[in-house]
């Protein structure tokens, strides 16, 4: 996606050869309009596999579930770091170490949002070594529900996750791909639409 590639170019901070900071437009402050753009984007890739939810983890996955979950028009749910005083229900829980934090968090979904005959879209914000897309996976198989695909904002190639979760057959779609970081240099993978 140009306009996303564009502004991580632009707006993104390689902080070494492995992360990248992009908290002008998606994990701090947040570009609405490229927001928009992200959930369009996302909808035309999946529009035809009937998805009845998106999951995504708090917090920078909301702002493009929300938005392409107003094109599909079904709810979005958000896993949630902790828990809340309010969550009262029966949980789904799995583990999942989180690669810029360096901490594990049990994170959860209410199983009132999430049901069997569920076709969920996981979105997330990156893909590094698949560790949130696998522990929102697990939410999904606790309910019985059937994951249909993972989208990804953005993508580090360089890392294991994309090749983890299609080894299980799942459909990933990236909507940008970092090839490397190295020397604060930011590079595509050339691959990609
Ligand atoms: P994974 O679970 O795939 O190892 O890592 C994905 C999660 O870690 C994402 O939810 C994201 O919040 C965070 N993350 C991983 N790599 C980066 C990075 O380079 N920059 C930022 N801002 N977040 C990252």
């Amino acid at each position: 996606m140009d306009a996303l590639k564009q502004k991580i170019l632009n707006e993104g901070t390689a902080l070494s050869d492995k992360v990248l900071k992009v908290d002008k437009f998606l994990n701090h402050q947040i570009d609405p309009e490229l927001m928009v753009e992200i959930g369009r984007e996302f909808y035309r890739l999946f529009k035809d596999q009937n998805i009845t939810k998106i999951l995504t983890l708090e917090s920078s996955g909301i702002a493009p579930s929300v938005m392409t979950a107003l094109n599909f028009k079904i709810p979005v749910v958000f896993a949630r770091k902790r828990k809340s005083l309010t969550h009262t229900d029966r949980l789904y829980t799995a583990p999942v170490y989180s690669y810029t934090k360096q901490e594990t968090n049990i994170i959860s979904v209410s199983d009132q949002f999430i049901s069997q005959d569920d076709k969920v879209l996981i979105i997330d914000d990156f893909l590094a070594n698949g560790e949130a897309a696998n522990a929102l996976i697990s939410l999904v198989d606790q309910a019985e529900a059937e994951v249909i695909g993972i989208g990804i904002v953005i993508e580090k190639s360089f890392q294991p996750g994309r090749d983890m979760l299609e080894e299980k057959n799942y459909r990933v779609e990236s909507l940008a791909r970092i090839e490397s970081l190295a020397a604060g240099e930011i590079v595509f993978k050339e691959d990609q639409n």
